[in-house]
């Protein structure tokens, strides 16, 4: 063996990828070196699409563009996204030193923002599945789909271990096990940044991926000792040990895979708001872990650190690590302060370099200098890639995964096909409460709001009989079993956050009396009764369990639901086990596995299957 054979084999890069590195390396340093602080700052900038046109690109030299939640360009057809991103795009490359822009959203559970797109179950649904090669594919279709509407940056895969399911941000994680979080990092940032891991470089549609909210963020308590307080953007209060262990740990195999992003949370580590946190960004992230991506910070979230002035919060977040600042609406200030507080001396030219390096070589990376506009955008096949039907077969498919089967009382389910069934309940035939938040609209939406199966029509697809619906249960008597699709209508950030006082913003976390009543009257009828929970987190049941004859965790599926009624009927036999604890009652949260007198209504790993006999379909 040579020396430069062994070097190559220590280093797991070939000659090729050395020398692309080295490339990219000094096309960064000539580019810095030629930027003038203005550019420099622009770069460091992102604007929201509302908010900024291309001439504002141009005259600014703004380095990124995102459109937020329920912010779409025309008739949100994959056309109105492509042209709208050329058009920044056209700018950018237009100016002195011809640096394209990157544009980015949040493709959370599939292209989730697009109508059309496939829309995968929310993350806690893929931590049912334990199945990270299927979240690899997930990452991969979902790339795809982006990478065709002229998007190459999404804020996903989120990291976050939930702790207290009162967060309303829990469905957004994999699991309350870090380990299990873990599993999930790589296969995703490969899946859409493209990888080894699969041989699938993606060179056509790969984007740039985002771990996010660093760190904590599934761990904060009440944030102001207030016990009404919001728990989202609170306050995780650990030692450093259990911050590494808990919430820390998941991120390393996303770096080791090259993540080319790390959002910043909003919440606090030990009271101090992580937008500041120099020895968490700075010294944990960039140094002991060897982040070489670039940081952004999250939306407006300068204003959480507590500061008199607008400058003063710039000067805090960008010495301590953060490299590129989402200022959706006021950007122009953002402009105004970072400059003058580099020329005032306050942040060094240094840290400005060092950020401004890290952007140019994310994108260099990302191939955005040759192709502004990922090359699958412009290709022929690019109009069948939102919501193609091998994604939706994939979809489906990570829907049956992740189904857990809790109480399943005289073998009632693998249902019978031919039986006379009767479907009731609010979430049966909804694709917008099937799908929960951060779909088509930030907070999400009940309805037809984009393509797909609703479970109703997944039930009359696979039943093999009669299939009667009516969400208020009327004319159940007669039919040989009811299903029941009840749960929590959607929400997103501190909108679902569970707080004691009555609040507009607050969820439960039980189910409302209607469906209390509806779930009564399915009771009374004696027809045996399956309850299928639409929800982004347990919800508190014990009391009502005993009435059902068989319940099934459903999660937030996403737009296949045929994939629930594949279980209902046996097509596939569970495999889902939870990924969090289940609690008896409010008084149990936070309960997680591994705690002291551990006694939940359903453990950790929980999840029921059917005899082999009992299921007639196919297994993957
Ligand atoms: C959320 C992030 C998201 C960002 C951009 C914020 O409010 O916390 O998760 O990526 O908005 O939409």
């Amino acid at each position: 063996k040579t020396g430069e054979q062994t070097a190559q084999e220590a280093s797991g890069s070939t000659l090729d990828q050395q020398a692309e590195r080295k490339d990219i390396d000094s096309r960064v340093q000539e580019l810095v070196s030629k930027m003038t602080l203005a550019e420099k700052v622009g770069q460091m900038t992102q604007a929201e699409r509302r908010h900024a046109t291309p001439e504002d690109v141009k005259t600014f030299h703004l380095g990124s563009i995102l459109n937020g939640g329920g912010s779409f360009p025309g008739n949100n057809t994959r056309e109105d996204w492509v042209q709208m991103i050329r058009g920044y795009q056209d700018a950018a490359t237009s100016t002195r030193l011809g640096i394209p822009i990157i544009y980015g959203t949040d493709a959370v559970h599939g292209h989730s923002n697009v109508v059309g797109a496939t829309i995968f179950p929310h993350n806690i649904g893929l931590g049912a599945t334990r199945n990270p090669q299927l979240a690899q594919k997930i990452g991969n279709a979902t790339a795809r789909e982006v990478a065709a509407t002229g998007v190459s940056w999404t804020f996903a895969p989120t990291l976050c271990v939930t702790r207290d399911e009162r967060w309303g941000r829990s469905y957004e994680c994999f699991s309350e096990d870090p380990e299990l979080v873990a599993e999930f990092a790589a296969p995703l940032v490969y899946g859409l940044q493209g990888g080894p891991m699969d041989g699938n470089t993606l060179e056509d549609s790969k984007i740039v991926a985002t771990a996010k909210h660093w760190v904590g963020d599934g761990g904060t308590a009440y944030g102001t000792g207030d016990e009404n307080y919001v728990i989202d953007r609170g306050d995780t209060q650990l030692s450093m040990a259990e911050l590494q262990e808990l919430h820390i740990a998941p991120y390393k195999p996303a770096l080791d895979a090259g993540v080319g992003s790390v959002m910043i949370s909003y919440s606090s580590v030990n009271g101090t708001k992580m937008h500041e946190h120099k020895e968490l960004i700075t010294e944990v992230l960039k140094g002991e872990m060897g982040f070489d991506g670039f940081t952004i910070s999250d939306w407006e979230a300068l204003k959480e650190i507590p500061a008199d002035t607008n400058r003063e919060r710039v000067v805090r977040a960008v010495n301590a690590g953060v490299d590129m600042v989402m200022e959706p609406e006021k950007w122009q200030q953002f402009i105004t302060d970072l400059t003058a507080a580099v020329e005032a001396g306050e942040i060094p030219m240094e840290r400005i370099d060092d950020a401004v390096s890290r952007i140019l070589k994310t994108k260099l990376e990302a191939g955005l200098f040759e192709n502004p506009l990922p090359p699958l955008a412009n290709g022929p096949e690019a109009d069948k890639l939102l919501g193609h039907e091998d994604h939706r077969a994939l979809a489906r498919q990570a829907v049956r995964e992740s189904q857990v089967v809790l109480k399943n009382e005289d073998a009632l389910l693998p249902l019978t096909k031919g039986q006379k069934v009767f479907v009731a309940g609010t979430h049966a035939n909804d694709i917008g409460l099937q799908s929960g938040g951060w779909t088509i609209e930030w907070q999400g939406k009940a309805g037809a709001i984009t393509e797909g199966t609703t479970i109703l029509e997944g039930i009359k697809e696979v039943a093999g009989g009669p299939v009667t619906f009516s969400a208020e249960g009327e004319g159940v008597e007669g039919h040989d079993v009811a299903i029941v699709v009840v749960g929590e209508e959607p929400y997103a950030e501190g909108m679902g956050d569970y707080r004691e006082a009555p609040c507009e913003l607050c969820k439960p976390m039980t189910l409302s009396d209607e469906q209390l009543a509806l779930l009564d009257k399915m009771e009374a009828s004696g027809v045996p009764t399956v309850v299928v929970l639409v929800s982004g987190r347990p919800l508190l049941i014990a009391d009502q369990l005993p009435q059902w004859e068989a319940l099934v965790a459903a999660w937030l599926p996403g737009s296949e639901g045929n994939g629930v009624a594949d279980v209902l009927f046996g097509d596939y036999a569970p495999t889902g086990k939870l990924p969090v604890t289940w609690p008896r009652d409010l008084k149990q949260i936070p309960i997680n596995v591994g705690d002291e007198g551990y006694d939940p209504l359903f453990p950790y790993g929980f999840g029921l299957t059917y005899p082999k006999e009992a299921s007639a379909g196919e297994q993957q």
